[in-house]
């Protein structure tokens, strides 16, 4: 199951990829964990160093998808603005220009 689930959130990065970076966006890996990250509670993380996004297994898939595409939010501040990947304003637009592109594609695709 986990396999399908990994699957289903490459493409989406791959989507996300190709159409705001350019291919540009580097992720080497895409984990799940028991929803701790570093002793705290977590729904997710983007790992600078290592370029791994990292969400947890303990929530639905509506959720880990939001948390995907917050996490390649990070990624992309970091890795295409180059700037550290904190919660404002700009990430929000990011964010929701990410969301209403992969809303797009999941209505087609179901
Ligand atoms: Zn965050």
């Amino acid at each position: 199951m986990n396999k399908t689930k990994i699957k289903i959130f490459l493409k989406i990065t791959k989507i996300i990829n190709k159409k705001f970076c350019k291919d540009k966006l580097e992720i080497n890996k895409i984990v799940f964990f028991n929803g701790k990250h570093k002793g705290k509670k977590n729904d997710g993380y983007y790992a600078v160093n290592s370029k791994i996004i990292g969400i947890s297994k303990k929530e639905p898939l509506f959720c880990q998808i939001r948390t995907l595409l917050h996490e390649l939010t990070h990624a992309y501040q970091n890795q295409i603005m180059n700037c550290k990947g904190k919660h404002n304003k700009q990430g929000e637009r990011v964010f929701y220009k990410f969301m209403k592109e992969i809303d797009k594609t999941l209505k087609i695709s179901v």
